[in-house]
């Protein structure tokens, strides 16, 4: 038996009990009798702690020369590596996502690293001839101030990297609100930033429920910038709310994902790509494919393939070596996919496989939805258009690569997509003509590098906000310089 946790706020460089008297739990979602942490119920007067803190130390850390901010974060990378296996065994109990998948979310944190640190040696300006003799013209970055990063429980570890990091570079200070769902992995994330010795106020965490610490960060006039990943629904509050409050706004939502396989593909390659795409995480990526637009000339064959291997997925807890697909994250996404297989049925979708709640044996203290495939989807049900966040993909039928395209971009969400195909002429015209911030070419839905920009079009969010150098574009503002001489 593990000791539970008891998280704390961070803030100003000290580990603090909130305001609030009320005390949140953290559990395995593959076996809810096991405690993994407690943690505080801030309230508002916590978040202004933690702002003012933020808010002080931007005033010194924006001086700091950004190679040197960059050092601290080269640092946190090496204290990630050293850590990696303890993370990856808290990730895979907290969240529940198997050993392999967990590591590799801690993987994604130390690549950010050290990439967010390179940029510190260059966070480019350019310069320009001026119109006037004895003038230059050129541009500088300039941070924007103190962010708020709202943060899911889906990557507790890389999606907090990929804002904090680059944030941090830039000469920004930042306030994390973690998922309710991953309080601890936030936790012992910020163990480690404090140990690359970051000056105190520099980054600071606040625990809570989003509606109370998550409300209070995105409403709080002294927070210049909030980057958000989670849902659509929270997102348009926070879009409204920075709207209303002229704070600069970064949304990571929704996704409805498809993979396409045409009749020229490789099946196997497209197998394992539609197998990871949507039962990998259990299907709990934004980038999940949840949408299969398969040719009707290898519709059969391919459903044959796919149905074998799903057949073959073992469920289990995150942390046992033998798991292929852990539990699903609390009871209320449970049910929610639970309440999407019902829609199915009513809408005469065909569950080829799976379609209930898995709760026999070791299963039955966690949250566990069977692996699912839906057959006979047609592009106007619900289940193809919503979002579901579950092992769950509807296979459509398709009897041309133009019928492919148009169904892949009917959809309001514009995250991810993938097409399978050995036609040069096809892969290009998707890449064209895919309207969606992520295409890949013979590779699964899932899987962004920390290197290329990552982020939506449509209702997804607004666009490229998180990798890549697009990140520096979020996390600093431009200033036009000219010096007459
Ligand atoms: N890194 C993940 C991928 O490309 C997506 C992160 C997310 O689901 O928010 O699959």
């Amino acid at each position: 038996m593990i000791t539970p946790l008891s998280c704390r706020n961070f803030i100003n460089g000290e580990w603090l009990t909130a305001i609030g008297e009320a005390t949140l739990e953290s559990r395995n979602p593959a076996d809810r009798n096991q405690l993994v942490a407690t943690f505080p119920r801030s309230q508002v007067k916590d978040v202004d702690t933690a702002v003012a803190a933020a808010r002080k130390a931007y005033q010194t850390w924006r001086q700091v020369p950004a190679p040197a901010r960059a050092e601290y974060i080269f640092r946190v990378g090496e204290i990630l590596l050293e850590h990696k296996e303890e993370l990856t065994q808290l990730i895979s109990r907290e969240m529940g996502k198997p050993l392999t998948e967990a590591r590799g979310d801690v993987q994604e944190g130390i690549d950010c690293a050290f990439y967010s640190a390179g940029e510190g040696r260059r966070l480019f300006g350019q310069t320009t001839p001026s119109e006037m003799p004895n003038k230059f013209a050129m541009t500088v970055r300039m941070p924007i101030g103190v962010c708020a990063l709202i943060t899911p429980w889906n990557f507790p570890v890389a999606i907090p990297c990929w804002k904090a990091m680059p944030a941090l570079v830039c000469g920004n200070t930042v306030i994390l609100k973690p998922a309710e769902d991953t309080p601890a992995c936030a936790t012992k994330l910020i163990e480690i930033f404090q140990q690359a010795g970051l000056p105190p106020g520099v980054i600071n965490l606040v625990h809570g429920v989003g509606e109370e610490a998550g409300k209070a960060l995105v409403e709080h006039p002294n927070v210049d910038l909030v980057s958000f990943t989670g849902s659509s629904q929270t997102g348009a509050f926070v879009g409204a709310t920075c709207g209303r409050t002229h704070k600069r706004v970064c949304l990571e939502m929704g996704g409805k994902n498809a993979q396409v396989v045409m009749e020229d593909a490789d099946l196997e390659l497209a197998l394992d790509g539609a197998v990871w795409g949507a039962f990998g995480t259990t299907g709990q990526r934004c980038t999940a494919t949840s949408r299969l637009i398969l040719h009707r000339d290898i519709k059969e064959k391919f459903t044959d393939m796919l149905y074998e291997r799903a057949s073959k997925l073992r469920l289990g807890a995150g942390n046992d070596p033998n798991t292929d697909i852990g539990p699903i994250i609390n009871e209320k996404q449970l049910l929610q996919v639970s309440k999407y297989l019902d829609i199915a049925r009513e809408e005469g979708a065909k569950v080829l496989i799976g379609g209930e709640i898995a709760s026999e044996g070791e299963l039955k203290n966690g949250y566990f939805f069977q692996p699912t495939i839906l057959d006979e989807v047609t592009p106007n049900m619900r289940v193809a258009r919503e979002e579901i966040f579950g092992p769950v993909v509807a296979l459509i039928e398709v009897s041309s690569f133009a019928e492919a395209i148009a169904i892949l971009n009917d959809t309001k969400y514009g995250l991810s997509s993938s097409v399978y195909t050995r036609d040069i002429n096809r892969a290009f015209t998707a890449m064209r003509d895919i309207e969606a911030g992520i295409t890949y070419i013979n590779g699964p839905t899932i899987g962004a590098e920390v290197h290329l920009p990552f982020g939506g079009v449509k209702q997804t969010g607004n666009g490229h906000r998180e990798a890549g150098t697009t990140a520096l574009d979020v996390f600093t503002e431009w200033k036009s310089v000219y010096v007459d001489f």
